[in-house]
């Protein structure tokens, strides 16, 4: 509104500067002709003055004099014609210099405002000046009109301009205010709710479904915290349940000394699978915070395929498994331990869910970007509803089976949270009652990134 008004005063001086200005303009045009047809007769006294007769020149209407080079009023017209001089003395030498002279002057009884033309008017005798003077009454009205009716015409716009302002505004951002009170309603315990959206093409609709977009993925991420903290406490609970109810019975025995072996073989067992849980969790805790620290290093994917295989033979050959391996010298950069284990629990699911009479083939092949590993089975397969689901954390396709197996549904979620840290990638093909193929590719060299600790 301060603008606003700046610019209507602005606006309302200019204007009047230049109605003034046009109506003086008008007023010189009316002098000059008044002052031509005196100057018609170069010696002829101001009777000349066309249409206008002294006598008869009012109080108020054009008025004339005629001086000497001194500046005494030798003659003079007009009822306002004073007997001084009109015009200053230096005017009056500009005007003897031959300048045409304008100015406003103040002059008559009520010392009234006038227009004042001085003209060189050379006759026989020495010059004279010719002064004619009309007054500025009418232009002074207009203007004090124009400038009253702007005085309260302003006003009005300025608060009309105002306050329509305002009731757009406000109009508009009506759906603002509600989206925030909504916002800020929603908390952890309320994530499902969503801001309303605007029923309009404009920034505010995609403001509103910016929002949701966003809290659709919070509550994504909430969801899948809440489920894994619930997920990681029931795996922790089973053998904690098994050991306790293990301890309880031989403690409750005539003789605990006499099963305390046994009960301590099964207990460590239990302690192992728990280790085992905790040291996942850690790990995928540090690849969700960024935090997972690779030893990177040059390293043999061949070799480490090698490795893995003679360490599972043993596995794989007490459950009637083939175990075959094809693994050529692949050099690649990375963390040998991550690496290892990666490949370990590939080839430890593939023979843990292949039947007896089944084969597992480990093959490591180089590519153009580094290295890439499979280890294929002939067990009995995934499913394709399933398939996408492997590497989630806690998945497990039937989890009595698995679990029974010493399996908590880590193993793939880490595989993929270390191959991705690598900057690789591992992804699963399967055909049910075939088989299955287990993918991954490792960089030659890791992004520059990995390298960099996290801030
Ligand atoms: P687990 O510790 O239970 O083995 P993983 O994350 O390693 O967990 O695997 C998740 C699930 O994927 C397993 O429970 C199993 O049902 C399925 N799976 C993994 N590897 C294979 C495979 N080679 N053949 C068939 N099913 C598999």
């Amino acid at each position: 509104m301060v603008l606003l008004a700046v610019i209507l005063a602005a606006l309302g001086s200019f204007l009047l500067l230049r109605l003034r200005a046009d109506l003086v303009a008008e007023v010189d045009k009316a002098l000059d002709t008044q002052a031509a047809g005196i100057l018609a007769d170069p010696d002829g006294g101001l009777e000349a003055m066309p249409g206008v007769s002294v006598a008869g020149l009012r109080r108020g209407e054009t008025v004339a004099q005629l001086l000497s080079p001194t500046g005494e009023v030798r003659d003079r017209a007009g009822t306002a014609a004073p007997a001084r001089p009109l015009v200053a003395p230096v005017m009056l030498r500009q005007v003897l210099a031959g300048q045409q002279v304008r100015a406003e002057v103040r002059a008559g009884p009520d010392g009234a405002r006038y227009r004042v033309l001085g003209l060189r008017r050379a006759g026989r005798g020495a010059p004279t000046v010719l002064v004619v003077a009309a007054p500025l009454a009418d232009v002074d009205r207009s203007v004090e009109r124009l400038r009253l009716l702007l005085l309260v015409a302003g006003p009005i716009a300025l608060v009309l301009a105002g306050g329509g302002g305002w009731l757009l505004a406000r109009a508009a951002l009506r759906p603002v205010g509600r989206m925030t009170e909504q916002a800020e309603a929603i908390g952890a315990d309320r994530l499902h709710d969503r801001v309303s959206v605007p029923d309009a093409a404009d920034e505010l609709t995609r403001l509103a479904r910016t929002l949701n977009g966003m809290l659709d993925r919070i509550e994504h991420g909430v969801v899948e915290q809440r489920r894994f903290v619930a997920d990681a406490s029931h795996e922790l609970r089973t053998p904690l349940a098994v050991m306790r109810a293990e301890l309880e019975v031989a403690l409750r025995a005539d003789d605990p000394a006499a099963d305390a072996s046994e009960v301590l073989d099964s207990t460590a067992e239990e302690v192992a699978r728990m280790s085992k849980i905790v040291d996942d969790l850690l790990t995928l805790a540090h690849r969700d915070e960024n935090s997972l620290e690779l030893l990177l290093a040059p390293v043999d994917l061949g070799e480490i395929a090698a490795e893995v295989a003679g360490q599972l033979l043993p596995l794989a050959e007490e459950g009637g498994v083939q175990l075959v391996v094809e693994a050529p010298s692949v050099p690649v950069v990375a963390d040998q331990a991550r690496v290892t284990q990666v490949v370990t629990n590939l080839v430890d699911n593939a023979v843990k869910y292949t039947g007896a009479g089944g084969s597992v083939r480990v093959r490591v092949w180089e590519e153009a970007s580094g290295g890439a590993l499979a280890v294929t089975d002939t067990g009995p397969g995934i499913g394709p509803e399933d398939l996408p689901k492997v590497f989630d954390r806690f998945f497990r396709l039937d989890a009595a089976r698995t679990r029974a197996r010493g399996g908590s549904g880590l193993g793939l979620a880490i595989c993929r949270e270390l191959v991705e840290a690598h900057g690789g990638r591992i992804w699963a093909e399967s055909v049910p009652g075939a088989g299955s193929t287990f993918t991954l590719t490792l960089p030659a060299q890791p992004p520059a990134a990995i390298h960099q600790p996290p801030p």
